[in-house]
């Protein structure tokens, strides 16, 4: 069935040439493991790639010549690194099995990646590994099959008619070791030579990694395959948490909108004192702000688990955070409906056993650009939401922000108070004033977004007592030192990326039924706070009581005047 042939063990005389042992018929059409690699790799860039791509291109700035050498070079890269894999695999009897499976993986996962967005890792593998068979029914349509086709099974039968030449073992072995050394150095030549692009490009977007068809799969195949947590037992942290009496004693149920801003660094906001007046709607609500807070991390994936995990920022990881329940679980178990509602990458795992709604995709045509919406979308029909369900409810909304470096897509025309803006996502080629306002006008839009969210609650104040908090993940660099966006590690990150927003809105229906006593908050608020408050200040809002609760962290426990 298949052409691979192994050559008979025999002396080779290196000196002289390296000749493989086995000779192909005149008439056919011979490669051997290293032209079959560079060709096949060829073949998977080309024709599995388009997620890829499309999102290599979103972020890069094609009107500048050096966006376009860098997409040259990650398509190099991308095919090396390919061929390196494939050569790798190009073993007698096992290259054309091992390559018509990637073909057909490849194949479905070009399609799940190009129909839906998704991107593919360990957990994804876990997930389709788990999937029964009504879901995966579900998946099937005349596309997929089409995909399939034409990428699965035509490639798989073109592999049965080439022939490929082996040498004996020594030759093989030194074939391959020359072919993959040279590959590897090409890569890491072509990475080092544009090292500052790679480095931003791949730290902001992690994502397009997972997006390598068909390295992501293998990658995840493996991780998954040799990973020990498969299946990561997640311990709750209390098991007493209820409403007090003084919560229940109240008239009406509590709404309570947390919303988790996006890049969004203190010093840039009006209300801080900053030069502009990015916040003029906020600043005109009856806001309690809070001027000097800290973050967690510097980065999206290390700050929202942290933010809604009771282990705080000394003692945070990511292993004990995805190992242990949190504080949307904390609430859940008292009884009150929780909603995540996303227009970012994800809840970082800090959503994953309450209630979540994925509005980035979503096709509102005022409010959705192609694949992203404004934040706006997060209030989306969030009216009918909370007339579903009876009773407090809490609602998390999960900005997009101010994430970078594209700034200028993050708000609606309209919103462009401050110009000319940077346009380019390569923001070292724009001055300093054209990243900062287009930054700022990011700020100005979240200003507009969160006024919106606090008359929204307003209006719901006949039903509910209403609050509100806001507050950033981590900060972001405008080319101060020369350091653009974020995820510094935290010991050397400039304050920049560590200084985040952070105010709360209490209706007055709210303040009375919980009698907070609001001169005494003004008083605290211009204490130093960090995100280790969260979690016990939202408890302590919502009148929780668990053994987990720290009334020492919470900043409201001290103003409340409970007679
Ligand atoms: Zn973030």
């Amino acid at each position: 069935m298949f052409n691979a042939i192994v050559g008979p063990a025999k002396r080779v005389d290196m000196s002289i040439s390296i000749v493989a042992p086995v000779e192909c018929k005149e008439s056919e059409q011979c490669f051997n493991s290293a032209q079959f690699s560079l060709a096949a790799a060829l073949f998977f860039v080309i024709f599995y790639n388009a997620t890829f791509f499309e999102h290599v291109i979103a972020l890069i700035d094609l009107s500048s010549f050096r966006g376009v050498i860098f997409i040259a070079n990650v398509s190099l890269v991308l095919w090396l690194l390919t061929a390196i894999f494939i050569a790798l695999a190009t073993l007698p009897y096992l290259a054309k099995p091992i390559l018509s499976v990637l073909c057909i993986g490849g194949a479905s996962v070009a399609y799940f990646m190009d129909a839906y967005g998704v991107v593919i890792h360990r957990l994804m593998i876990q997930s389709v590994l788990e999937t029964d068979y009504s879901e995966t029914r579900d998946l099937i349509n005349m596309n997929l099959l089409l995909y399939m086709v034409a990428l699965g099974v035509l490639p798989s039968m073109l592999l049965l008619k080439i022939n490929l030449r082996y040498g004996n073992f020594s030759v093989e072995l030194l074939r391959k070791s020359k072919f993959i050394a040279v590959a590897f150095l090409s890569c890491l030549t072509l990475i080092l030579s544009m090292s500052m692009d790679y480095a931003s490009f791949f730290r902001n977007h992690k994502e397009i990694r997972q997006m390598a068809n068909p390295l992501n799969f293998i990658y995840a195949g493996l991780s998954y395959a040799t990973t020990n947590d498969r299946i990561i037992e997640v311990k709750p942290i209390e098991n007493d948490a209820a409403i007090s009496a003084a919560g229940k004693a109240q008239e009406k149920p509590t709404l309570f909108i947390l919303v988790v801003g996006e890049t969004a660094r203190a010093d840039h906001f009006g209300i801080n004192g900053y030069e502009r007046n990015t916040t003029p709607l906020i600043a005109q609500q009856n806001i309690i702000n809070f001027p000097k807070v800290i973050s967690c991390g510097t980065e999206t994936a290390v700050s929202v688990p942290c933010m809604f995990s009771n282990l705080g920022r000394s003692s945070y990881s990511d292993s004990k955070a995805n190992s242990q329940e949190g504080l949307l679980d904390v609430i859940s178990h008292a009884g009150i409906s929780v909603l995540w509602r996303d227009n970012n990458s994800s809840c970082k795992g800090a959503c994953n056993r309450v209630n979540y709604e994925e509005m980035q995709h979503l096709q509102v045509p005022e409010l959705c650009t192609g694949r992203e919406c404004f934040d706006e979308i997060l209030l989306h029909q969030l009216d009918e939401q909370v007339a579903s369900a009876a009773g407090s409810k809490v609602i998390v909304l999960h900005q997009k922000g101010s994430h970078g470096p594209d700034y200028f897509k993050r708000y609606p025309q309209g919103n462009e108070f401050y110009a000319p803006v940077c346009k380019s996502n390569q923001l070292q080629n724009c001055t300093k004033a054209e990243v900062v306002n287009a930054y700022d006008n990011t700020i100005r839009y979240t200003d507009y977004f969160l006024n919106k969210t606090i008359e929204w609650l307003k209006s719901k104040g006949d039903y509910y007592n209403t609050s509100f908090i806001y507050l950033s993940d981590h900060g972001e660099s405008l080319g101060e030192n020369n350091l653009y966006l974020h995820g510094m590690p935290y010991s050397i990150a400039p304050k920049e990326q560590k200084q985040v927003p952070f105010f709360m809105w209490l209706s007055a229906g709210y303040s009375a039924a919980n009698h907070i006593d609001s001169d005494c908050m003004r008083d605290l608020s211009v204490n130093p706070y960090s995100h280790d408050n969260l979690f016990h200040t939202v408890l302590g809002m919502l009148n929780l009581q668990t053994h987990v609760y720290d009334a020492s962290l919470d900043i409201i426990s001290r103003c409340k005047r409970l007679f």
